[in-house]
């Protein structure tokens, strides 16, 4: 298929980075693509999404990149996958999987689900800092993104979301439910408490969002949803107040570099160093503005917090500060350096199942079953018209209408934007600038 109507299928099937990325998929299609990589190496830990995406549907993933390989001329197609899973599904490295595609087997390392981090370790490629992968030649997916890509194709648009309950649970899961689902609801279903002193995570416990289960949905985006205790140290860095951090920095940051020697991107050749990105920020000294312009690039792993730093400061927490004014005031890294991955690399990745016991999170890893479709009784549906990277999605319906599952409720904007399903029947109840709201159809 020409790239051009690949393009307008999977635009018109709302398909984005269902990894937690959130890029519209159709935008990443472009000329001059040698390797597509399929994302499923289930970055962060206690994660079994991708893995039982594979299992119940290898011949889905492996259609929908391959579709999108084919169409931008690429000559192979890599299925990134860790060890761990790669012996969970009887897989070997390099092993062919049919047409253009073959495995990719990684080391059980956090965090490898960065795409930066899998170019390199995948092909050996180093996407130089600040630029797309495609500056590289690859273009990375994620293996549900690939699945809905197989669907798109079937003209089946993206309504349901699949996704990880883990964390302090009985028996984890991965099911698949409707974009909009109500978070409280579905671990009501599940008969999920969440305690006093715990906390939901939407994502992983290193980059996830703490949520409150009466308001937060499932989104294209939502990858797993994780019940954990307040006290550890990985969720313990997510309430870091910034403003308090930065005035401690100055008197509690001792320089002793661990926060840039064990960085991954660092260690890439990246222009990343967070000590002196501290330094600045804490001092207010913008002497050195590469210092500042620098976090650009940060990916926002927290190994800086979670394994490196012994005097309790959170640097992710100021990387990831400084680099949202940088996008405010669209500043950021913009050197030609060439960078060369540091030769003490391989000696500072960090183990899973290390990255794990620091964070407070072994105890609870335990592989997820896949329990299938589920729906909650909720009565309404919120989607939201931002669940993607890019502009707002623009409704194309009005309050008072019915409509089906799958039906269009609103166009992609131009430029970067994605468009929007009905995940469920029913009626508009609300339109607003920033949502559509459905209320299910009693049957
Ligand atoms: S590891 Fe901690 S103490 Fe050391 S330079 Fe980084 S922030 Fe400062
Ligand atoms: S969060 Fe820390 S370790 Fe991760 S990329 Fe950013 S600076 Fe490096």
């Amino acid at each position: 298929m020409e790239m051009k109507q690949l393009a307008e299928k999977i635009g018109a099937a709302g398909v984005v980075g269902a990894g937690g990325a959130g890029f519209p998929t159709h935008k990443k299609l472009a000329p001059g693509i040698d390797t597509v990589l399929i994302n499923a190496a289930e970055c962060e830990p206690l994660l079994y999404t991708d893995y039982a995406i594979l299992k119940q549907h290898m011949d889905m993933v492996l259609s929908g990149a391959q579709s999108m390989a084919e169409a931008m001329g690429a000559k192979q197609v890599v299925l990134c996958i860790k060890h761990h899973t790669a012996l969970r599904l009887a897989l070997e490295a390099d092993q062919p999987l049919g047409g253009i595609c073959r495995t990719g087997v990684l080391p059980d390392v956090y965090p490898m689900g960065d795409e930066i981090i899998m170019i390199y370790q995948a092909l050996g490629r180093v996407v130089p800092p600040g630029q797309l992968p495609s500056s590289a030649g690859v273009v990375v997916i994620n293996a549900e993104t690939a699945y809905n890509v197989c669907n798109a194709l079937q003209g089946i648009p993206v309504t349901k979301k699949w996704l990880t309950i883990g964390g302090s649970v009985e028996h984890p899961l991965v099911i698949r439910v409707p974009v909009g689902t109500n978070v409280g609801a579905l671990l009501r279903k599940a008969g999920v408490t969440v305690p006093e002193g715990y906390v939901v995570l939407d994502g992983g416990p290193a980059m996830g969002a703490i949520v409150s289960p009466a308001t937060a949905i499932v989104t294209k985006k939502t990858k797993s949803l994780l019940i954990l205790p307040e006290t550890i140290p990985a969720v313990q860095a997510k309430r870091a107040n910034v403003q308090r951090l930065l005035k401690r920095t100055s008197s509690a940051c001792c320089q002793c570099m661990m926060c840039t020697e064990m960085c991954p991107r660092h260690l890439l050749g990246y222009p990343l160093q967070p000590h002196r990105t501290l330094r600045a920020a804490g001092s207010g000294n913008i002497s050195h503005p590469e210092d500042l312009l620098s976090a650009s690039v940060c990916s926002g792993c927290s190994v800086c917090t979670l394994m490196a730093c012994t005097q309790g400061i959170t640097p992710s927490v100021v990387m990831t500060e400084v680099k949202m004014n940088l996008g405010k005031n669209r500043l950021g890294y913009r050197g030609t350096e060439p960078t060369r991955p540091a030769a003490e690399r391989d000696f500072r990745l960090v183990p899973s199942d290390r990255f794990m016991a620091r964070i407070g999170v072994a105890r609870y890893d335990r592989m997820a079953e896949w329990a299938g479709d589920w729906e909650t009784d909720q009565p309404f549906y919120t989607l939201p018209l931002s669940m993607h990277v890019g502009k707002p999605s623009v409704p194309v319906v009005q309050e008072g209408d019915m409509v089906t599952a799958g039906q269009m409720l609103a166009k992609a904007e131009d430029g970067i934007s994605a468009a929007l399903h009905a995940s469920i029947d029913g009626r508009v109840a609300k339109v607003t600038s920033r949502e559509i709201e459905i209320q299910r159809e009693v049957k």
